[in-house]
């Protein structure tokens, strides 16, 4: 579609949420928060309110947990097959609802379209393979002992709480929504309170599709009282949460009185390891790629671009070549690459970094500033930026920056790339570049991180575990490990021989 019919479209859409506020869900209905109160969704693209929202809090979100335990008996004990079913139905309708899905998403979190189209078809795709595992979830393994048979099997653990944040929500509210009802756990969503939009159509998408009252319930609101109140809630068995590695750790104490299960997904600072035998071509077009799309507002993006000295100045120059070129625009553009951040408080926490990088004494050697000409000048678009001649020991080496800035820092050996490429308190992804495949086998087994790529950017495979080390997170998705933290594994042990059970001397 062209850039006017997406803006077309989007309008209508647009008129259609003006008129219909976003309710909260709860037991199959509609609803407003029980203190009436509201708050508004703006579009970073010009700072338009694009929605009102109900703002949950505590009461809102325990009457979605009481819906959520009232119904997970019967969701839990449903034929596989059946939940199988009604997930696909949900893929289905994702699908069928896909470009809208993508506008408003844009409009919503200034994601360029390009990224938004695919996004809305990969929620599909994670409804689609976790159906397929459900009728599986349940089942364990026979383990022998002499005297003994064990027979293991797994149990959804019950209502779960799910935490979702604002850069790609669509997507990540179905990867952690769909393996959760695929096990048989119903679920109390909090969506990210900055881009709420498409948390509501998902829910209305399940529901038609079938799934049953209070299996799956919607509350919008802040963190700090919808948010905080779900991590607390006694029926909440568990919580899965994406954001900030600092919301993280309040989600633990504030979920330690109720033995919260947790999984975490978080930040990360990760590094692409640039090696003189390289493909460079592809190199500069991976590392480009993984930190300039979705504005850099990504956790896997490789923000640190870790280069050999004896090829740094040419690669980085390619590099900065790259981002001075890319298309920043308006995200119904099909051609726009970068668009605006998301809220005007973390466009200044981006912009921050660069007065950061100055007085670290660090060259821009592109963007570094904030894109004002014209229309841009109302809504958050920052230019997308390469800081060279950095050290590993400065901030913008080192924290998560969450926008379209890389920082390039040249290594002598393998050693040191190593080193550098370690020395983060993340460790979510690694990117590693070189046409040495023993070096390749040796390096990632060194790196400290949940997942790494060899010749390639971030190609997401759906059995594979996602996750990461140290202040990246707790827990895998993906696969089997995704049941493994909705899931309760029990263990049933036989005696397949009379025992000679001790008598005490009775
Ligand atoms: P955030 O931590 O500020 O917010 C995420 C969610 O947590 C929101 O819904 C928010 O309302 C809620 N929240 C905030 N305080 C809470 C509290 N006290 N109790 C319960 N819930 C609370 O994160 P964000 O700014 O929305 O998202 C950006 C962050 O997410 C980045 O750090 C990014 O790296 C991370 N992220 C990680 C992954 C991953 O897979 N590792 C994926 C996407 C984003």
């Amino acid at each position: 579609m062209s850039y006017q019919e997406n803006m077309k479209k989007a309008e209508v859409l647009l008129a259609k949420l003006a008129e219909t506020p976003i309710l909260n869900h709860i037991g199959g209905q509609a609803c407003a928060a029980k203190s009436g109160a509201t708050f508004d969704s703006v579009s970073p693209i010009d700072m338009r309110k694009i929605a009102t929202v109900a703002r949950g809090g505590a009461e809102d979100i325990d009457a979605a947990a009481k819906a959520a335990h009232g119904a997970f008996d019967a969701w839990r004990d449903m034929d596989g097959g059946k939940r199988r079913a009604i997930l696909h139905r949900i893929a289905d309708g994702i699908a069928a609802r896909a470009e809208e899905i993508a506008l408003l998403e844009c409009v919503d979190t200034g994601q360029a379209h390009r990224f938004m189209a695919k996004a809305a078809l990969r929620g599909a795709d994670n409804f689609r393979f976790f159906a397929d595992r459900a009728p599986q979830a349940r089942d364990g393994q026979s383990l022998f002992a002499s005297g003994q048979m064990n027979v293991t099997s797994r149990r959804p653990i019950g209502p779960v709480g799910v935490i979702t944040p604002w850069n790609t929500p669509f997507m990540l509210s179905t990867w952690k929504i769909a393996p959760a009802l695929a096990a048989g756990c119903t679920v109390v969503h909090k969506p990210a309170e900055l881009s709420p939009v498409t948390a509501r159509i998902l829910m209305d998408i399940a529901e038609e599709a079938g799934l049953p009252p209070g299996v799956w319930n919607l509350v919008n609101g802040f963190g700090e009282d919808a948010g905080r109140a779900l991590t607390e809630h006694p029926l909440i068995k568990a919580i899965a949460f994406v954001g900030e590695s600092a919301t993280g750790k309040m989600i633990m104490r504030q979920g330690a009185e109720t033995l919260k299960r947790v999984h975490f997904e978080l930040g990360g600072k990760n590094p692409v390891v640039v090696f003189a035998d390289a493909d460079l071509d592809k190199a500069a077009d991976a590392a480009a790629f993984m930190i300039y799309s979705l504005n850099g507002e990504r956790c896997t993006s490789s923000s640190r671009v870790l280069v050999e000295s004896s090829i740094h100045d040419d690669f980085v120059a390619v590099l900065a070549d790259k981002a001075r070129r890319l298309k920043i625009g308006h995200p119904l553009d099909p051609d726009t690459v970068v668009g605006p951040l998301i809220h005007p408080d973390h466009e200044a926490k981006v912009l921050s970094y660069f007065d950061i990088a100055r007085d670290e004494g660090v060259t821009i050697a592109a963007g570094g500033s904030k894109v004002t000409e014209g229309d841009f000048g109302d809504g958050c678009y920052v230019a997308p930026t390469l800081f060279t001649g950095a050290r590993q020991d400065m901030r913008i080496a080192q924290e998560e920056i969450f926008g379209p800035v890389l920082t390039a820092i040249p290594f002598a050996d393998e050693a040191e790339a190593l080193e550098m490429a370690n020395d983060v308190a993340y460790g979510l992804a690694g990117y590693l570049w070189t046409n040495d495949m023993t070096r390749a086998l040796r390096f990632s087994d060194g790196m400290d991180a949940g997942m790494i790529w060899v010749n390639s950017e971030n190609v997401r495979h759906l059995p594979t575990p996602f996750g990461g080390t140290k202040d990246s997170g707790i827990g895998r998705d993906g696969g089997d490990w995704s049941f493994d933290f909705y899931m309760e594994t029990r263990n049933v042990a036989f005696a397949t021989v009379p025992r000679n059970v001790p008598k005490l001397g009775l």
